[in-house]
């Protein structure tokens, strides 16, 4: 190998860890919700980078907002605060339950650092005995060896052990098993962490029901309910946060992916009381709040935060759900079509079942970017402001795949 080879998919294989199995072509460039590769072929991006690029990609104000940033202040750590940083959390408190407001980089970092704080606060506000996280089976919260125990699918954890102890799973919406876990642990539960819709589990939404009786049981018993919104954040179920459509206020909500609409950033968000347990040095992180990051993310949430875009994710949800059923009528290839907002699964059906990835494969070969949300979903998790055109592109080309799967 030299300089001189050239940066192919096939190079992937010879020089990078192999925990990724990317598509066989490299995008380049990408513009709202099209990306185009190496050959110039034109990508329907109904991806967005795992519901990142909530405005799809290299939106005006995003990129003014970084170029703005980039010419003033990059990097100064936490030894001292900035402008943007202060900025976006005075935002978040404005607009959300939160009174503090914590930044890190990544979702697996805000999760992290929320059951840390979840376990401190029990810790100094109860006792050493108060430990136990309840889990969601089959959530997913990141990948570092915390979050990934919590989450709920042990292919991702095991091999990997010794991984952290007192972390018990029950079955997603089943709330005699939620208040089973409680007695059983009695008063030693720190926290319950769960996902309002099940992204990377299947795309499936909590119950109403499930999600009272939690923040029910949270209080209670003194622990704290902690939200994560990593996916349903930022506009992608319609409301800013998906607890504000509800009717429940967690205690700790994580937030990252689409709060940077492409750019790496992360948030976890309190109230006061909790926050206070995390006094200076206890936790930490070299780039958290870091001023592009921020500067990104304000532009992001002045643009997401408005009732014209917030509405208009409803409009397309309907656009989505209309297309998928017509596409479904002609070529029949999924049991139901659920989700909220722009996060939608079709559950695949007969010959497709348990083969997420081969459609999505298809989708690449006929110009469009999926996902697979397990072995059994399609994940649709478009940019929030996708032009009509382009939605019924991406589903024309869907419809072309699923024939061309069927012919082969
Ligand atoms: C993606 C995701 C995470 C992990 O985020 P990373 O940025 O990959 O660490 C955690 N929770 C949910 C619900 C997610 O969708």
């Amino acid at each position: 190998m030299s300089i001189a080879t050239p940066v192919t998919r096939a190079l992937f294989d010879d020089i990078m860890v192999p925990c990724f199995s990317p598509a066989p072509f490299v995008p380049v460039r990408g513009s709202g919700a099209r990306v185009w590769d190496q050959e110039n072929r034109m990508y329907i991006d109904f991806a967005a980078g795992v519901a990142v690029n909530a405005l799809g990609h290299c939106h005006p104000a995003l990129t003014a907002a970084l170029e703005a940033q980039s010419q003033k202040l990059w990097h100064v750590s936490n030894w001292m605060t900035n402008e943007p940083a202060l900025r976006l959390a005075r935002r978040l408190v404005e607009h959300t339950f939160a009174e503090r407001v914590f930044f890190c980089n990544s979702g697996a970092e805000a999760n992290e650092a929320a059951l840390k704080l979840a376990r401190r606060y029990a810790h100094d506000t109860v006792g050493p005995q108060k430990t136990q996280v309840i889990s969601m089976a089959n959530s997913f919260h990141g990948r570092t060896l915390f979050t990934v125990t919590a989450g709920g699918q042990s292919k991702y954890s095991s091999g990997f052990g010794p991984v952290p102890g007192d972390i018990t799973h029950v079955p997603y919406n089943d709330i005699a098993a939620l208040q089973a876990a409680f007695e059983e642990h009695q008063d030693n539960v720190c926290a319950v962490i769960l996902e309002t819709v099940q992204g990377e589990g299947g795309v499936i939404p909590a119950t109403e029901e499930f999600l009272h009786i939690a923040r029910h049981l949270c209080s209670w018993h003194k622990a704290v309910l902690i939200l994560d919104e990593i996916q349903t954040g930022m506009g992608r179920t319609g409301a800013l946060f998906s607890y504000m459509s509800k009717g429940i206020t967690p205690d700790i909500l994580t937030s990252a992916k689409g709060i940077g609409g492409g750019f790496p950033l992360g948030a976890m968000l309190t109230t006061k009381e909790i926050a206070r347990v995390f006094t200076p040095g206890m936790h930490g992180t070299t780039y958290g709040g870091n001023p592009l990051a921020c500067a990104v993310g304000e532009a992001v949430f002045d643009a997401i935060n408005t009732p014209g875009l917030l509405e208009s994710v409803k409009t397309r949800y309907r656009l989505f759900m209309a297309g998928l059923k017509a596409v479904q009528q002609r070529r029949p290839f999924c049991k139901e079509i659920r989700g909220e907002g722009l996060l939608l699964g079709c559950e695949l059906d007969g010959s497709l079942q348990g083969r997420a990835l081969d459609v999505v494969a298809a989708a690449g070969k006929a110009g469009l970017l999926l996902l697979a949300a397990g072995p059994d979903v399609v994940r649709l998790v478009p940019p929030l402001n996708i032009a009509e055109e382009d939605i019924r592109e991406g589903l024309a080309r869907l419809e072309t795949a699923l024939s061309q799967l069927s012919a082969s």
